[in-house]
């Protein structure tokens, strides 16, 4: 680790938060070269749907070397990548699998999203692109103007509807609503200063934006919109694929079918692979329109067939979709009794907890007139923020916290626990375990991550009480520092 920092380059970011150096690991469980065991809710950041070297992972590797198959073949015909498309493609939604088509890119989700973006200004000789606020796509260009810490003219960004931080302080299915509105009269004013867009790219579910569903009206409305303008929809899945919501791909909660479907992360089985699928009427490209050399990763391609082969059979969409509401309930139940886990959110097995500063003022909300509860028992989590039912109705959030939040991981760490740090304001503690965790494991990250909470609680009291002390007047709060480029990059 010593070595690690006089040499490798000060970008590193999980390397600072988690010291461990890992030697084996297995399912949920990582240990490191001091003889630790962790239990990690990091899993690659999304990537590894089942866990760590699983063994029908390791036998569809194993497979390949053993058969002698050449490991590099640019982008040829193979029997592996043939299964790895068959597989793939029998997942897709209706109304793609039918009439799919699919690049492969460079072997990061970032390459797949630059393919999208290309792909859909060939297809429709435009070029601005519709993007949301909060958004991370990536960190190659193109991906990072469609990002949310970005300023582009070529990316015009929109609203993405949250209940707890709602840009229109009312939350739930009325600020959806609004969202939406707003992306209707940017493209329809002619003077709102946006051309006509060659995409609109959108995570179902935000992660690195802070583990943030997106209502499934929404979405509806997203589709409808795009569609009536003749405007391809880009759903970046490369989060939220492979059952991690609770559904194989987070686009089939509101049942809605996208042009574009940019993946990545999970499809791989854990080695790097990225795919762009589109509907046939788009293949617009020219021969090398689109190239890249390391665009036939076999081992991947086997690992990624096993793992969506792996995913289906088992019905792990489902299991994420029960566990996931599971470990919410829990969660919430937990925020009763600690005021500073503002707001409890996710879907499946993609679960964010926001931590806040009780003790400083809150904003106020205007009251909305007509607020419509949003759809709480569902799987669309909400938090107890402005939109929730039993939520002070016109208060707005504390303050994200994101000093509390770095010790709750750090005290998780210690606990033996890892997990992600995530949001806007980097206040977001982030839970992405396999689909494979059991029961019995999954009460083990709750209790390891109750008592970090406790603990960070504490300390934070503490040391803000003794700040009281040295400062009998209170400062005026600075905002914190939202992450930008150089922020936390994924
Ligand atoms: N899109 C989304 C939704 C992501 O979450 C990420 C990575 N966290 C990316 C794109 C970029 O993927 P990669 O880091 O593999 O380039």
């Amino acid at each position: 680790m010593r070595r690690q920092s006089a040499r490798e380059s000060a970008a590193r970011t999980y390397a600072r938060a988690l010291p461990i150096v890992p030697v084996r690991a297995r399912g949920l469980t990582i240990e490191g070269a001091d003889g630790r065991r962790y239990l990690d809710c990091l899993s690659g950041a999304g990537t590894l749907a089942l866990g760590h070297n699983h063994p029908v992972v390791l036998e569809a590797i194993r497979k390949v070397l053993d058969s002698g198959a050449p490991l590099h073949v640019l982008d040829l015909a193979t029997p592996v990548k043939d299964a790895f498309i068959t597989e793939l493609f029998r997942t897709l939604p209706p109304g793609l699998a039918d009439r799919a088509r699919v690049q492969f890119c460079g072997p990061a989700g970032t390459d797949a999203v630059e393919a999208a973006l290309t792909l859909v200004r060939a297809a429709t000789g435009r070029t601005g692109v519709l993007a949301f606020t909060g958004a991370y796509h990536g960190m190659t260009a193109g991906s990072l103007e469609a990002s949310g810490g970005a300023f582009d003219v070529r990316v015009a960004r929109l609203p993405y509807p949250q209940d707890y931080r709602c840009p229109f302080g009312v939350g739930g299915d009325r600020g959806a609503e609004l969202a939406a509105r707003w992306t209707e009269s940017v493209l329809d004013d002619p003077k709102s200063g946006v051309r006509r867009p060659a995409g609109m790219i959108l995570e179902p579910v935000q992660g690195e934006g802070g583990v943030i569903p997106a209502p499934d009206t929404w979405m509806r409305r997203m589709r409808q919109i795009t569609a009536d303008r003749s405007i391809p929809l880009i759903a970046d899945e490369v989060q939220t694929g492979v059952g991690r919501t609770g559904a194989f791909w987070a686009v089939e909660h509101s049942g809605i079918t996208p042009d574009v479907m940019v993946l990545s992360k999970a499809i791989g089985g854990s080695l790097p692979l990225a795919v762009v699928v589109y509907r046939d009427d788009l293949d617009v490209w020219e021969p090398g329109a689109h190239a890249g050399t390391f665009r036939g990763n076999q081992l991947a391609m086997a690992a990624g067939t096993a793992t969506l082969a792996h995913v289906r059979e088992n019905r792990l969409a489902e299991r994420a979709a029960t566990l996931g509401a599971h470990l919410l309930g829990r969660l919430r139940h937990l925020a009763e009794d600690f005021p500073c886990m503002g707001d409890v959110r996710g879907r499946g097995l993609m679960i964010g907890v926001e931590l806040v500063d009780p003790e400083a003022e809150e904003g106020e909300y205007e009251e909305a007139p007509e607020r419509e509860a949003p759809q709480r028992g569902s799987e669309v989590a909400v938090g107890a923020g402005p939109g929730a039912p039993d939520a002070a109705p016109a208060r707005g959030p504390h303050p994200a916290a994101p000093g509390l939040a770095v010790a709750v991981q750090r005290e998780c760490l210690r606990r033996g626990l890892i997990v992600e740090l995530g949001g806007r304001h980097a206040s977001v503690v982030r839970l992405l375990p396999p689909l494979t965790i059991t029961d019995e494991q999954a009460a083990a990250v709750l209790d390891r991550l109750a008592d970090a909470i406790r603990a960070a609680a504490r300390g934070h009291a503490h040391r803000a009480h003794q700040g009281d002390e040295d400062q009998p007047t209170r400062q005026p709060r600075q905002a914190p520092e939202p992450p930008g480029r150089a922020g936390r990059p994924r």
